[in-house]
């Protein structure tokens, strides 16, 4: 307990803290201060490289040794002395007098007047330091000629080292694993790598009208969709997911359900009954489990939302989870995930968060907007006639209205204090996917 921090102790910190009307900023600020890291001790586990592409790095991974280790030939060529560069020469005539190839060099000395035939990544032979590389030259007899400006001393080498020095974080801790980290771990000799464990991601909806697919739906009912959406977003995350199905509107079953996913979860995203007709039954029951706050964000979709830290037992005893309640509308669901659950689930998995990239796009229609909240429309982004990153929204943009969501590539983020965009016009997205 004494680990984790309190909300009451976190927001009294803020400086006009008003739960009813937050910034978005505010909001992602509560967020990160309460989600710290799982305690290391209990959150680390060795797999094998492979197995670690999309996980979080538990420690820095120092590099035993230089990479490469060897200074080697970045070309297919004759590798030299640069002394014999003689710049009042145009050309230069060398003697061959051995072959380096990758895996195999060459074990003499190369001496004055001589030069090494050498192959792409062959240690570069003793007394050589530069590569004429094979395009650039003509073999007379027994003698290797080229131009004396087609060369530089110490081009085409590379470096012991260069690429990973020994004693020298190659990957830092916090790190998401990517291919190319995989490739450098390998490059290292690494057979395993120490990542954080998953975490473990409870989520339930909430609301009598919703039916779980497979069931027949009846009037006035609607399938509940976030539950998919939401397992699609942990999913890409990387974290365990523990799908606890649909809750009705009713106290006690939350209550169950609630202590429920403390007990077995790290963290539980629920979806509904945190909007103004809803939350005043979840507040009571929020305040018997945890440390919830109920916040009215300004900011569209997605204005209200419940975030804290719920016990299973007992509050501030045992086990507990931190708790995202956000608002039951599909679109609002996506959103406030992308806004603020993902931030803190990051945070908790232990990953250095460098923020999602941000960039600037013209606006290929003018969009209204009121200073003083966040809002964020759904974009397609595409390259202009003019060869420029623009965006264009995706049709109808209220808050249920999920097929502008599938239709999106990016979010287009009209940030609390800007007004009416006009067309043509920078604004920032967020795009939903990229290369790797
Ligand atoms: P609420 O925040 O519970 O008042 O819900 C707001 C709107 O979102 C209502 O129209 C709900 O029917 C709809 N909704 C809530 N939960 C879901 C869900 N899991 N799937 C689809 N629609 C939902
Ligand atoms: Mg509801």
């Amino acid at each position: 307990m004494s680990a984790l921090k309190n909300l009451d102790e976190i927001v009294s910190c803020l400086t006009g803290y008003d739960p009813e009307a937050m910034s978005v900023a505010q909001a992602q600020s509560v967020i990160h201060t309460l989600c710290s890291p799982l305690a290391t001790e209990l959150a680390v586990e060795s797999v094998p490289v492979r197995s670690a592409l999309g996980r979080i790095l538990a420690r820095d991974l120092i590099s035993p040794f230089n990479v490469p280790s060897h200074t080697n030939a970045a070309m297919d060529g004759y590798a030299f002395d640069s002394r014999c560069l003689d710049t009042t020469r145009t050309e230069i005539r060398l003697r061959p007098v051995g072959e380096a190839y990758a895996g195999r060099g060459f074990d003499g000395r190369c001496g004055e007047g001589e030069c090494v035939r050498i192959m792409t990544g062959a240690v570069m032979p003793e007394g050589c330091d530069t590569v004429i590389p094979q395009e650039f030259t003509e073999v007379q007899g027994s003698e290797v000629v080229f131009l004396q400006r087609a060369v530089r001393p110490c081009d085409n080498r590379r470096l012991a080292g260069e690429d990973l020095a020994q004693g020298m974080p190659a990957l830092r801790q916090g790190r998401r694993i990517r291919p190319a980290d995989l490739g450098l771990a390998a490059s290292l000799g690494r057979a395993e790598l120490a990542v954080r464990r998953p975490l473990r991601v409870a989520f339930f909806s909430t609301g009598n009208e919703l039916r779980s697919v497979g069931e027949p739906l009846d009037p006035g009912c609607v399938y509940d969709s976030n539950r998919y959406t939401i397992f699609g977003m942990l999913a890409r995350l990387g974290v365990e997911v523990v799908d606890m199905g649909v809750v009705p509107d009713d106290p006690e079953a939350l209550e169950l359900a609630f202590r429920r996913a403390a007990a077995s979860a790290d963290a539980v995203v629920t979806s509904g009954g945190v909007s103004v007709g809803e939350a005043d039954h979840t507040r009571a029951m929020m305040a018997r489990l945890g440390d919830v706050a109920f916040w009215r964000i300004a900011m569209r979709p997605g204005r209200p939302m419940a975030f804290g830290r719920i016990w299973a037992d007992r509050p501030g005893s045992g086990q507990s989870a931190v708790l995202f309640g956000l608002p039951g509308n599909p679109v609002a669901v996506m959103v406030t995930f992308y806004v603020f659950v993902r931030q803190g689930l990051m945070a908790m998995c232990g990953e250095s968060l460098d923020g999602a990239p941000c960039i600037q796009a013209i606006s290929a229609e003018s969009i209204q907007k009121k200073p003083g909240r966040t809002e964020y429309r759904r974009g397609q982004m595409f390259v202009d006639d003019q060869g420029r990153a623009a965006v264009r929204t995706t049709g109808g943009q209220g808050s249920g209205i999920l097929r502008s969501m599938s239709d999106a590539n990016c979010l287009i983020v009209l940030h609390h204090d800007s007004a009416h965009i006009a067309q043509g016009s920078a604004v920032e997205v967020l795009p939903f996917d990229g290369l790797v």
